[in-house]
């Protein structure tokens, strides 16, 4: 409040702090409360996860813990292993009134190797956190709605593919947890009205995260064998059929688009020199911005494999892995989350306010410029929150945590290390306040779902859904 007196104009304490005391939005208190509360309890669940690193659809020891958490929160209805997959679980809070069915994915799969080096422990921190103080706000207000919270196994992509049989659509070991539980009717059962969920990373704080769709393919040629000095012409070379796909490959990347990523590697090359080699085989990952580009990606792609068997005379066989969409965020509720965040940064020292000029990553505003904003969240990594993305409207914002000694991004042992510290639990928390707030939102705002809906109908169409 400003006060003139004497010509001078006294600026109160409130004022010098005006992100958080003056646009603080009105459910904040309660959501910072209903949070704090169970800080402490959350803390150990969060080191727990991290410090027993499961791999995809291995995730027992995050399921038990997390559930038994849930068990104890008031009201919630928990499922474990739940729609057919051992480690996925759903939570449900129902205030018995017909409203907004918010939903939150909560990942808990770790790395081959590194552990939590995607910091899937704090997204499941965030979410768990968002989905409590959702119910309990719900809950205090006697709002209608119903909170929907899902365990998703199994988000890191395949693990590396050195033989035929690991690259099938349908294997257990491949990720994507949660078109599984699309398919299997999750969020359908629980008429999901919308998704919410996080990432941590390093660099700055935003809320509308894009990334690339994804697909993982093999490619086998099938040649005939002789020997390759007494009678090679009776021969058919594989390893050359899949030598000249892997160059015209190359030659393809020079007029690919920004966005488009094909890598490869082969995985089969031959028996030996004096034979001709009968059968060699490789994987491939081809990523674009959208889905739609993916599939004219993939297209020119298979034209470079046709090559190689057009060339040598070997059969061609080509099978496609794990796929995962973009992610298409929602921008009305990635404004709902911005808002929250902002008001929930610390002050920067000496300003008295928090700043978008804020030199620490972790403590950067999200911009109020969307367009600025998803811009700096342009991921080239995937997820299958891109599948989500493409069946209801979803956010994942990305939060930076301070990084290890050596100040490496995700998937690193630097950030495995990030990821354990109690900062990066209290930077998790502050998103889980976020996530609620923009939850809350939508269900305290009159025709803010709608306005969520149709910006998600827009995004799809101009996707070529
Ligand atoms: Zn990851
Ligand atoms: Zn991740």
């Amino acid at each position: 409040m400003q006060v003139d007196v004497d010509d001078f104009v006294l600026v109160s304490h409130e004022d010098a702090m005006p992100t958080v005391s003056q646009s603080a939005p009105r459910y904040l208190p309660e959501i910072n409360d209903a949070i704090e509360r169970i800080s402490e309890t959350l803390w150990e669940v969060n080191k727990k996860i991290h410090d027993n690193p499961e791999l995809g659809y291995e995730e027992f020891i995050a399921h038990d813990t997390l559930t038994s958490f849930m068990k104890n929160m008031d009201g919630w209805k928990v499922t474990p292993s739940a729609y057919g997959l051992k480690t996925a679980w759903t939570a449900v809070w129902d205030s018995g009134k017909k409203g907004p069915v918010i939903s939150f994915n909560c990942e808990m799969d770790a790395l081959e190797g590194i552990g939590h080096a995607c910091g899937h422990n704090l997204i499941a921190t965030a979410s768990v956190s968002a989905a409590v103080a959702t119910a309990q706000v719900v809950k205090t207000n006697s709002l209608a709605g119903k909170v929907v919270l899902i365990g998703t196994p199994a988000e890191e992509g395949t693990k590396p593919q050195s033989s035929l049989s690991t690259v099938t659509t349908n294997s257990t070991t491949g990720g994507g947890g949660k078109i599984k539980l699309l398919q299997a009717g999750a969020y359908k059962d629980h008429q999901v009205d919308l998704n919410l969920l996080s990432h941590p990373g390093i660099t700055r704080n935003h809320a509308l995260t894009r990334t690339s769709a994804y697909t993982a393919l093999r490619v086998e040629y099938f040649g005939r064998a002789a020997h390759a000095a007494a009678s090679p012409w009776l021969g058919i070379n594989a390893l050359d059929a899949l030598i000249t796909a892997y160059n015209a490959v190359s030659v393809l990347r020079q007029q690919t688009m920004p966005g488009d990523v094909i890598q490869g590697h082969i995985t089969d090359g031959g028996a030996r020199p004096n034979i001709i080699h009968a059968y060699a085989a490789g994987n491939f990952v081809v990523r674009a911005n959208t889905q739609a580009r993916l599939g004219e990606l993939l297209k020119r792609v298979d034209t470079c494999f046709k090559a190689g068997a057009t060339a040598t005379g070997a059969r061609r066989k080509y099978t496609i892995g794990m796929a995962y969409a973009d992610h298409v965020p929602n921008r009305p509720l990635g404004a709902a989350y911005a808002r929250y965040f902002n008001a929930l940064l610390l002050p920067e020292e000496g300003s008295g306010s928090s700043s978008s000029s804020s030199s620490s990553p972790w403590e950067s505003e999200i911009p109020v410029d969307q367009d600025l904003d998803e811009m700096l969240g342009r991921s080239g990594a995937s997820t299958d929150q891109g599948d989500i993305s493409y069946a209801m409207p979803s956010l994942m914002p990305g939060f930076a945590i301070v990084p290890g000694p050596e100040g490496n991004g995700p998937h690193s042992p630097d950030f495995e290390q990030a990821s354990g510290t109690r900062d990066a639990f209290a930077k998790a928390l502050r998103v889980g306040k976020a996530l609620a707030g923009a939850a809350v939102d939508v269900l305290t705002i009159e025709g803010l779902l709608g306005e969520v809906k149709l910006a998600w109908k827009k995004s799809m169409e101009e996707e070529g859904a």
